[in-house]
């Protein structure tokens, strides 16, 4: 089955009223992607996931950019699975660097691990990110780190749940760094994974799984990163609050 090249736009903790209106107008100025061979999904901040569906053009998905690990509750602040499936969203990211790595969240690969397998119990669609340090990819693991990270979260996974996982491989580098990988490292470690999957899970799953790759993807940089056999879409921070991301969507074309 070819892989439907997938673009994730993640807006972070940015944005208002003003400005989520002022962008998805920009957004609709671009061609329509409902028979295209892409499927874009924006992960807004959970407060404006209304708001946002009400202004984002209707061939376009929303995500959410976390939940809870099991059922809600008592759990003040908190936004549980159930919640963002009965608001109507179809995916949420879980597992980005930011939640892995910020100290005052510091997420573990277990903890991951389990709200991806809840969310896909209930049906959810999961953008699941990995990714290593800037220390681990000098100290040679980062294949060692992907593998890891991955595991935990397959350890939880039957292999029917992997149609509504798409992996992010996100080196934490390159995040909001302006550092992007070269297309020649995304396709060495989307290659890597690939290899994992097809070992740990199964070969349909790895022939089927979509591998974005994630790092200060912009339009300058996206099209040669498209071109790239095991790299099937994005997941894309900074430049998916600017009208450039339209050029980014459209990159599927390169795939
Ligand atoms: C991200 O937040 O997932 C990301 C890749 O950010 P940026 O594109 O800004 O590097």
């Amino acid at each position: 089955m070819p892989r439907t090249f997938f673009v994730g736009g993640n807006w972070k903790c940015n944005g208002t009223r003003e400005s989520i209106a002022k962008i998805c107008e920009e957004f609709s100025k671009g061609p329509s992607t409902a028979d295209a061979d892409v499927e874009v999904v924006i992960g807004c901040p959970a407060i404006y996931t209304d708001y946002t569906r009400e202004k984002l053009r209707k061939d376009w998905a929303i995500s959410v950019q976390n939940c809870w690990v099991g059922k809600g509750g008592a759990i003040t602040g908190e936004i549980s699975a159930e919640m963002v499936k009965d608001a109507g969203i179809e995916w949420v990211i879980l597992g980005h660097s930011e939640r892995r790595h910020l100290p005052q969240l510091k997420e573990s690969d277990e903890t991951v691990a389990v709200k991806v397998a809840y969310a896909i119990s209930l049906g959810l669609k999961v953008m699941a990110c990995i990714g290593e340090l800037l220390e681990e990819r000098e100290a040679g693991q980062t294949q060692a780190v992907n593998e890891r990270q991955l595991a935990a979260i397959a350890a939880k996974l039957k292999e029917e749940d992997w149609k509504n996982v798409v992996i992010a491989y996100e080196p934490v580098w390159a995040i909001g760094t302006g550092k992007v990988a070269s297309p020649d490292q995304a396709q060495e470690v989307h290659e890597q994974v690939r290899a994992w999957v097809a070992s740990n899970v199964s070969a349909a799953v790895a022939a089927d799984v979509r591998i974005l790759y994630g790092g200060s993807v912009t339009a300058a940089n996206c099209q040669e990163l498209a071109g790239k056999p095991d790299v099937d879409g994005f997941l894309v921070g900074g430049a998916s609050l600017k009208p450039e991301f339209l050029a980014i969507v459209d990159a599927y074309k390169n795939s």
